[in-house]
């Protein structure tokens, strides 16, 4: 390591560390940064490059106490034992060639690199992020979007308004990668026009992600567009974004020479990698078509997320046909052949993401076990001899990224080392108490400072509810019976508070609409300045809140909610859930690990009787159970039942729903079985 003894140097050492995600997992590398400038740090969204490319090497050499020094080298050397420790995959023997490709629409690695919209791209950062620890080899193929992750703002009439910032490549931690190829799109008259792609490699410790754009030189403005926004544009632009990550995508991967024996659909959107590899197989190696539709299939995954429409997309197969029908061709396909694959039943008009992908998948799996069951009964139709319950849909339960975002408090007071979690059980009552009070007090003074938020008492039970507000998620269940709610937000002795956070998708006027509600109710003298709606819902409030409330609660209509992760990174932190048991919640519910909302609607309820019975549920579990949990105190001020439940919520959580674990469980079931099913092309390797 050089020395560092000016701004100049400072800067050379700051670099390297600002430039691999490994940063977002490393507390204390995060906050090297922070404490440059915090104010300006968090107007940056925490984008460590951009910090350094604005100060001077006098505001550098400011900050060089020693003490920061000491620091600086404690997480250099962190840094260089992570990259030297033996990992999971390399204690045991395993196959030389293994390599992973992982697809995904979108990917949540950080604030800073807002290219993810919400849980399925987070999930996607983390599950990068867990490869890089276990040593998986796995590289991860995505898009670069110029304007991501919309900001979100109140209007006067506290209507949700969007902005679209623009992501500068420059000043993001990416590096361009000198190649340019080539996918082949159909413009406005039906004709098929090359598009060049440009190339930024993100890297996370051991795993590279590269992000793919079409905002290059020489290309037509309306193919520059194609990436412009996340999930933009009209049906066609979505499509053409899908090729460009499916499609573009395989043939990044073989210009920079790499041969993956797995390829890993993270959702459909993804699909269209499979039409390129197969055009590989039959127009390059001479496979027959129907035998090279088998390989294809014998060695990829496909993860379905939700059993929500808009999760499961589908296209006028009209406008699929112009823009790929070439390619099909080139498989040996005959264009009928190639629809069908895009269908449940053969009389079905359109072209589906989800049956093409399950369709050319021998591995395909939902994300908790209940929603395994929800998506073999969805998809039955693919598989009409079956029995239900013998469609090949299997089921990994989704886990979160520990170290991104369990508290530093907690990392201290359990340490960093197996067995982590399952310390919380010895640890001193008061000394887990005071770690989560510190990481309370410390939310909600960030929301006072970054989102203008009236100062909370941190001495009330604080409820969080916070995530995309989307229908089937109920955020207006807990605000359906105001006056039962103003009761318990004024309660003279055991009041509560509760912070609400989340984007309504931009053309979703309902979603607006709660969100609108919830704010004018915060207004209302009833809610006694104890509801407080936060804007911008990314990913460092997030952690913020998932740390620091006391309470998280989630309401969806099950069984919609296909997993959840918020409420996983909740529990690591032993703030505990209160939820409808429905996504992973229905697996890792007990009594002893927090709280489960039971409607009594029969099964044959409506909607609206199923919410009513939810909500008369939730009223009854808060009163009943979580508010005297919460204030019973000893003498000495420690709520002892309470402290009980949060230290089984991480002893038994934290691990279990850990990306680890997660990532370990794909590796076993599905990547190997694929990876020895993988077809063997020498030429691919070129
Ligand atoms: C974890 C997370 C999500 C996903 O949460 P769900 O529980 O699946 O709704 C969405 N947005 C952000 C910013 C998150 O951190």
């Amino acid at each position: 390591m050089a020395e560092v003894h000016d701004g100049a140097t400072l800067r050379a050492a700051l670099l390297p560390i600002a430039s691999d995600f490994s940063f977002t997992w490393i507390g204390e590398a995060r906050a090297l940064f922070d404490d440059l400038n915090p104010r300006r740090f968090a107007e940056l969204h925490s984008n460590p490059i951009a910090l350094l490319s604005e100060l001077t090497y006098d505001d550098l050499e400011s900050a060089l106490t020693p003490e920061y020094l000491e620091r600086l080298e404690r997480v250099q050397r962190r840094l260089a034992r992570e990259r030297g420790y033996e990992t999971w995959w390399t204690e045991q023997e395993r196959p030389e060639d293994f390599l992973v490709a992982y697809f995904s629409a979108e990917f949540g690695l950080d604030e800073s690199l807002p290219v993810y919209s919400g849980g399925l791209g987070i999930l996607a950062g983390d599950h990068l992020k867990a490869a890089s620890e276990l040593g998986v080899p796995l590289v991860g193929v995505g898009l670069f979007y110029r304007r991501g992750y919309f900001r979100q703002r109140l209007d006067a009439a506290d209507r949700q308004v969007e902005r679209y910032p623009r992501n500068d490549a420059n000043r993001l931690p990416l590096e361009l990668v000198p190649m340019a190829p080539v996918v082949e799109l159909a413009d406005e008259s039906g004709e098929l026009v090359p598009v060049r792609l440009g190339v930024w490699r993100a890297r996370i410790g051991r795993v590279s992600l590269y992000l793919l754009d079409t905002k290059v030189s020489g290309n037509p403005a309306w193919a520059r567009d194609v990436t412009d926004i996340l999930y933009g544009g009209d049906r066609e632009n979505r499509l053409r974004q899908e090729l460009v990550l499916g499609v573009g995508g395989v043939r990044v991967l073989r210009r920079l020479g790499l041969a993956p024996t797995v390829f890993h659909m993270n959702e459909g959107h993804s699909a269209f990698l499979q039409l390129e590899r197969l055009r590989e197989l039959v127009e390059e190696d001479g496979v027959g078509t129907s035998e090279a539709l088998e390989q294809l299939r014998e060695s990829t995954v496909f993860t379905t997320h939700t059993p929500v429409p808009a999760g499961n997309e589908v296209f006028d197969p009209e406008l699929v046909q112009r823009n790929v029908e070439g390619l099909v061709e080139r498989c040996g396909l005959e264009w009928d052949e190639f629809a069908a694959l895009g269908k449940v039943a053969p009389e079905d008009e359109l072209f589906g993401l989800t049956p093409f992908a399950l369709r050319t998948s021998r591995y395909a799996n939902g994300v908790s076990e209940l929603h395994g069951a929800v998506s073999r009964e969805m998809w039955h139709g693919l598989w009409p001899g079956s029995p239900v319950d013998e469609v090949p849909i299997t089921s990994i339960t989704n886990g979160v990224h520990q170290r991104t975002w369990l508290s530093r408090e907690l990392e201290e007071l359990l340490g960093d080392t197996d067995p982590q979690f399952a310390r919380a059980r010895e640890v001193p009552a008061e000394s887990l108490w005071a770690a989560h009070r510190t990481a309370k007090d410390r939310l909600l003074e960030f929301i006072v400072t970054t989102r203008g938020a009236q100062a909370l008492d941190p001495d009330v039970l604080t409820i969080g509810f916070a995530r995309r507000f989307a229908t089937y998620k109920r955020a207006s269940l807990l605000f359906s019976r105001p006056e039962r709610l103003a009761a318990l937000l004024a309660d003279a002795e055991r009041p509560i508070q509760i912070l609400v956070a989340g984007k309504a998708h931009p053309a979703d006027e309902g979603g607006k609409d709660v969100i609108q509600q919830v704010v004018d109710f915060a207004r209302e003298p009833a809610a006694a300045g104890r509801v407080v709606f936060l804007s911008d819902y990314e990913m460092t409030l997030a952690r913020r809140l998932v740390q620091g409330v006391d309470v998280w609660l989630n309401t969806p209509r099950r069984p919609l909610e296909a997993s959840g992760t918020s409420g996983m990174k909740a529990a690591l932190n032993g703030v505990l859930n209160c939820s409808i048991l429905d996504g992973w919640w229905a697996e890792a519910y007990s009594p002893a690990v927090g709280f489960a909302i039971v409607g009594d609607a029969g099964a044959d309820a409506s909607e609206a009787e199923q919410d009513e019975a939810d909500a008369e549920a939730l009223f009854a579990i808060l009163e009943g159970q979580v508010l005297p949990a919460y204030y019973e105190r000893g003498a000495d001020g420690v709520p002892e039942r309470w402290i009980a439940l949060m230290r089984e919520s991480i002893a038994e959580l934290g691990p279990r729903f850990g990306t680890a674990r997660m990532v370990r469980d794909y590796v076993e079931r599905l990547y190997l079985p694929a990876h020895d099913g993988a077809p063997r092309a020498a030429s691919r390797a070129a």
